[in-house]
């Protein structure tokens, strides 16, 4: 792809560009003289599409007419609402319809996958995960090894890059997995790095460790929706994700689980249990007699916020819409890739880049550390806020810039890097 500078170019693509009109389809938040955000923190919360407000009020309006009866004899019934969600769900993590539930929230869902498939054996029981994980996925696992009698300095093992790197290199993982293979339980890794915007090679590293005995789960919160997906293909064991990020399902929206096909098939694996995960036809017989389904659905607790669902319904209409992820993806390579490209030549004495540039390893997502002399990251970072630019800041030294195939134009992007270069020269 070639870029150029200019404001003309970003007109051009945005004229050019066959998903402009999904724009219109969200709510972009306004400035406080009423101009539109330049919101480029879809990794964090994703905008919403107007549909989410149109579904929700269907449920909002059910619930008051027809009280407990809509459950049943309505169009979409809430007894079996999360199954009107199983197919995208699945093709977006490239999974099938039975390996795919949308249940509870990302750091439950985690510690439910744990329990059936963090085992620990005398000699096999440590969990790998990546240094600088996410805190929530840090105290979950740290909490499980302690909930199983063990000490996390014993049983948990940090992935860290090499000495003045930022980022994990594949055959670092590898060596890991040669070298401390047999006492390594599981591994959970991200499916895009929250902090770098890395994206590892999950197929390598799911193979090599499965090879090995271990168990392999992914954290997806900054990947569903972002980038493909092949679970399935990948063999991975679970997954796990949130829908707020990339999925526009609103702030604190239920979460998606995926349980590979070999696993969810065999109801004998041990698992904690509520009445939703077990057998449909006779889950109503209230006999107490846990018989889990043979799904992902086998680990569901309880009956799900409705609410919720009808958000993440509306964001599935919309993604299927605009084709699922191929299309979207697309559009995402060559918007992060101008966003890229306009940092290095405006900005590349101020702001380095330390997410990977190779497209298998990123994402959305840019991580830009401001490496100005005469300001500090945190100030830059006010600065873009005060020009009404909606990003994130990370702890130590990480701007997070998303630009979203779905209502991120190249004009966005444009606009950004003109703010930002103005501010680093302020
Ligand atoms: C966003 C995010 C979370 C948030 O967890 P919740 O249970 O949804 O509050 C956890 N882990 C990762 C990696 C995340 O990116």
């Amino acid at each position: 792809m070639h870029y150029q500078t200019g404001l003309e170019f970003a007109q051009q693509m945005d004229c050019d560009d066959p998903l402009a009109r999904f724009r219109e389809q969200f709510s972009i938040p306004r400035t406080s003289d009423g101009s539109e955000e330049i919101y480029l923190c879809g990794n964090s919360l994703g905008l919403q599409p107007k549909l989410a407000r149109e579904y929700v009020v269907q449920e909002l309006d059910k619930w008051a007419s027809l009280g407990v009866k809509g459950h049943f004899d309505c169009e979409y019934p809430w007894m079996p609402y999360h199954e009107f969600l199983a197919e995208t769900a699945a093709d977006l993590v490239g999974a099938h319809t039975d390996e795919v539930v949308m249940m509870n929230s990302l750091t439950v869902n985690l510690h439910l996958m744990m329990v059936s498939f963090y085992r620990p054996s005398e000699t096999r029981y440590k969990i790998v995960i990546e240094d600088h994980a996410f805190p929530s996925d840090h105290y979950a696992v740290e909490s499980q090894l302690r909930h199983h009698g063990i000490d996390p300095a014993d049983g948990l093992v940090l992935l860290k890059p090499r000495e003045n790197e930022e980022l994990l290199r594949q055959e670092d993982i590898e060596a890991l997995i040669e070298e401390q293979g047999d006492s390594i339980a599981l591994i959970l890794l991200p499916g895009v790095q929250y902090y770098t915007g890395q994206v590892l090679d999950f197929a390598a590293i799911t193979g090599a460790a499965q090879a090995r005995g271990i168990k392999v789960g992914f954290d997806l919160a900054h990947a569903v929706g972002n980038i493909p997906l092949k679970l399935h293909e990948w063999n991975v064991d679970f997954a796990c994700w949130c829908t707020y990020k990339y999925l526009n399902s609103g702030p604190g929206s239920v979460a998606g689980c995926f349980v590979h096909r070999r696993h969810a098939r065999d109801t004998s694996l041990d698992r904690f249990a509520g009445w939703w995960g077990h057998d449909k036809d006779t889950r109503f017989r209230m006999e107490n007699r846990f018989v889990p389904m043979p799904t992902a659905e086998g680990w569901q607790l309880s009956n799900p916020p409705i609410l919720s669902l009808a958000a993440i319904r509306a964001s599935y209409d919309v993604f299927r819409q605009a084709g699922g992820m191929q299309p979207l993806r697309k559009k995402s390579e060559k918007l992060t890739g101008y966003l890229r490209y306009l940092l290095e030549a405006e900005v590349s004495e101020f702001i380095r880049v330390i997410t990977p540039e190779n497209a298998d390893e990123h994402g959305c997502q840019l991580s830009l550390c401001c490496d100005a002399r005469h300001l500090t990251g945190r100030e830059l970072f006010g600065r873009l806020e005060a020009a009404g630019i909606t990003a994130d800041w990370r702890e130590p030294n990480v701007i997070r810039i998303a630009p979203v195939p779905l209502y991120n134009s190249f004009t966005d992007v444009y606009n950004f890097v003109q703010i930002l270069k103005s501010a680093c020269n302020e």
